[in-house]
């Protein structure tokens, strides 16, 4: 049988002390999915990237990312893994193609730095100095360092923040490629749009608020599509137009029966009229909301 899983996780559970900040926690990352994960503050996000990768211990679970437990990283499933660290500063003297170059080095079987700084967008910038960089293409950069092993698996922790949105969509087009081309991406994001652009799946991770004879810490609450987050492909739609009388809003599970009728209504066009579900956003602040997140 083929094993299409790039990350299992079952029961994961880590305590800071007596701080439970990750329980009970299970999920699956199909290999050539990118898979978001969402959730507040303080919710446990980057304790799981970090148990992933292989840099932080877990205080209990199983937990297998491309065959092997992060526990028992070896050099060679490192090379496999790349991880998208926010720049250090360290290689400000060198050129943006030195330091490329430099980091191939660790990998057995490296893309080639002309190729990965073309793929990133910074091909004309391969002779300037690594301190020279803007922070967009600095963190291009960065994500040049964590491809330049042509790895299966690629770790974002939420790699846009503070990026101008024309950056973003840039940037979101770098990854949408990297996808297409079949790279594993595991996403961290308090970015709603970005969950939206690249994920395959979300996944939103929450601490609820103890249910009783339940410990409090971080949960997966739900794991779903983009479009189906929260129910909201089922979710009521709103419909809107310019009534001679002011703007009319109805809520509705039958939006093509309202704008049918309000098409005959009006006897062709209806002014001003917008039909919309709601925001991926609106989904993920309700559930969080909801639930009584502080
Ligand atoms: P953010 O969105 O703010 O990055 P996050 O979802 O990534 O948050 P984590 O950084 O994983 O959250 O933190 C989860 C919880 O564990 C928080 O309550 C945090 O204070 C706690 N925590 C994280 N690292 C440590 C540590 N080294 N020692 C003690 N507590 C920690």
């Amino acid at each position: 049988m083929i094993d299409d899983h790039a990350i299992r996780v079952r029961g994961l559970r880590k305590t800071y002390g007596s701080h439970v900040a990750v329980t009970d926690l299970d999920l699956d990352v199909r290999r050539g999915e990118c898979f978001a994960l969402l959730g507040p503050n303080g919710a446990g996000k980057t304790t799981v990237v970090e148990v992933l990768e292989g840099y932080r211990p877990r205080t209990a679970g199983e937990v297998d990312v491309l065959g092997v437990d992060p526990r028992r990283a070896t050099r060679q499933w490192r090379a496999r893994v790349g991880i998208v660290l926010q720049g250090t500063g360290e290689f400000e003297a060198l050129t943006v193609h030195e330091v490329v170059r430099h980091f191939a080095m660790y990998y057995p079987a490296p893309r080639s730095p002309g190729e990965v700084l073309a793929a990133v967008g910074l091909a004309e910038k391969g002779r300037a100095r690594a301190g020279t960089l803007s922070g967009g293409q600095r963190r291009r950069l960065d994500v040049a360092l964590g491809i330049i092993g042509n790895p299966e698996l690629l770790f974002l922790d939420e790699p846009t923040t503070g990026f101008d949105p024309e950056a973003r969509q840039e940037f979101w087009e770098l990854i949408r490629g990297l996808s297409a081309a079949g790279t594993t991406i595991l996403l961290t994001t308090h970015y709603l749009a970005e969950a939206e652009a690249l994920a395959h799946r979300v996944g939103v991770l929450a601490r609820l608020g103890p249910a009783p004879g339940q410990e409090d810490g971080g949960r997966m609450v739900e794991v779903a599509s983009p479009a189906t987050l929260g129910g909201r492909d089922t979710a009521e739609t709103v419909v809107a137009w310019d009534a001679p009388g002011g703007r009319e809003v109805v809520r509705t599970d039958a939006p093509t029966k309202v704008v049918t009728d309000l098409a005959a209504q009006y006897g062709g066009e209806v002014p001003g009229l917008t039909v919309t579900r709601p925001t991926l956003e609106e989904i993920y602040l309700n559930m969080i909301g909801a639930r009584g997140e502080p």
